[in-house]
């Protein structure tokens, strides 16, 4: 583990909502406070809807200046870290990994995996579908009763492609654990694996998940081009940017500095390859896709590219809508649904464009899990609600594979 005088510390930046009123306020926005070593966007601000950014001192006395509307809603991000760090350090080493008290590390997610398969023999496999730039192994579980005749229809769960977002793939995680031990004891969740194969990959960019413990919880890349303790932002290439359907046409950046750079080529990553790759291979058996992100709790069907709907969007939101319900019952957390530019902003290069548009799966979806857009902690979910987030998670997934 890296001392933590290693780690990228962000001492007196600030959490900021910033609201721009008109066209003119985001382009000025925008020029006068890029993403840098100063600033970094949790959620980038538009005209439409308030962002949330991370501000050094200096771009808070910039911002201040500038005549924007903000308001502060973390004096001090390094301290809601020091939280973590403290709350993560104060676990006790137990044999079986806590997944609902605490953030497994990358390896620990896979030997998780590799119990489960084994406690559950006849319901669970695991494969590995390939290597993620640093040579980690992308590892999946496979639940289903009878998934070996591998002739059920796939539901297809990944999460973490950004590897700061760690409440997704705690999420999958926890998602697996109920399917298995669930199985002959709860109806709903007997009928679900006795129908359909389950395919999980619970970390998608496990070279950037694993940077966030070691160096900086605040990368959001792959690590390509990185030197192995390289905090320095100009390497990496946002992975949900770099997926082969209308890549770069928008929300996206060509600068190797930015946190949506695209990557020089469609598929350019290792991790977007290997999935992709694996994914059409079982295209034919694919009955929805799922991917996880965090944070703004939204549920979102495609496009990501273009405000122009896709051709069963009446289909996709009565689902979408009926898995926010279903979190609503659960935690009384409220999801907002729509594709991404209606309530995000348009992106062009995610994963479930590309498994809609080019694999031709019908349900295909975009999550963004807790905490609600605002949030003065943003990516740094508190650890006593990692069981919560996983409860709301597991009722808004169960409900879908009852109702398609
Ligand atoms: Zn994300």
């Amino acid at each position: 583990l890296a001392l933590s005088s290693d780690r990228v510390r962000y001492d007196d930046f600030k959490v900021v909502i910033v609201s721009l009123k008109n066209k003119d306020e985001e382009k000025l926005f925008k020029q006068n406070f890029p993403e840098s070593k100063g600033v970094n966007y949790f959620k980038e601000p538009s005209c439409k809807a308030p962002g949330t950014v991370l501000v050094s001192a200096a771009m808070l006395r910039r911002l201040n200046q500038s005549g924007l509307q903000f308001e502060v809603v973390n004096e001090n991000f390094q301290w809601t870290l020091d939280e973590e760090h403290f709350d993560l350090k104060a676990k006790p080493y137990s044999l079986e990994p806590d997944i609902f008290n605490t953030f497994l590390r990358h390896d620990e997610m896979n030997r998780y995996l590799e119990s489960l398969s084994k406690k559950y023999s006849s319901l669970a496999s695991t494969e590995v579908i390939g290597y993620s730039n640093e040579g980690r192994e992308m590892k999946i579980i496979i639940i289903g009763n009878g998934h070996r005749t591998k002739s059920k229809k796939i539901i297809w769960l990944d999460a973490g492609i950004h590897a700061r977002e760690w409440a997704a793939p705690s999420a999958a995680i926890i998602i697996s654990h109920k399917l298995l031990a669930g199985y002959g004891k709860d109806e709903k969740t007997t009928t679900i694996v006795d129908k359909y194969d389950f395919y999980i990959l619970p970390c998608a960019n496990p070279d950037g998940y694993e940077f966030t413990f070691e160096v900086n919880r605040l990368w959001r890349k792959t690590r390509r081009n990185c030197k192995t303790e390289d905090a320095n932002e100009c390497c990496g290439v946002d992975p949900n940017r770099n997926w082969g359907f209308h890549w770069n046409e928008t929300g996206t950046s060509g600068d190797p500095c930015s946190d949506t750079y695209s990557g020089p080529f469609a598929f350019s990553e290792n991790e977007t390859r290997v999935m992709a790759n694996y994914i059409y291979r079982i295209k034919n058996r694919l009955a929805a896709y799922h991917s996880y992100h965090a944070f703004s709790q939204l549920i979102m069907p495609p496009y990501g590219y273009t405000y122009q709907l896709p051709p069963n969007i009446f289909e996709l939101m009565v689902k979408a809508n009926k898995m926010a319900n279903a979190i609503k019952y659960t935690s009384g957390n409220t999801f907002r649904t729509g594709p991404p530019p209606y309530v995000i902003y348009p992106a062009a290069g995610g994963s479930h464009d590309w498994v809609y548009g080019v694999c031709k799966v019908k349900y295909s979806y975009a999550y963004e899990l807790r905490p609600q857009s605002g949030d003065a902690r943003g990516f740094i979910l508190p650890i006593d609600q990692i069981k919560y987030n996983g409860e709301e998670m597991w009722a808004s997934f169960k409900t879908f594979c009852l109702i398609i």
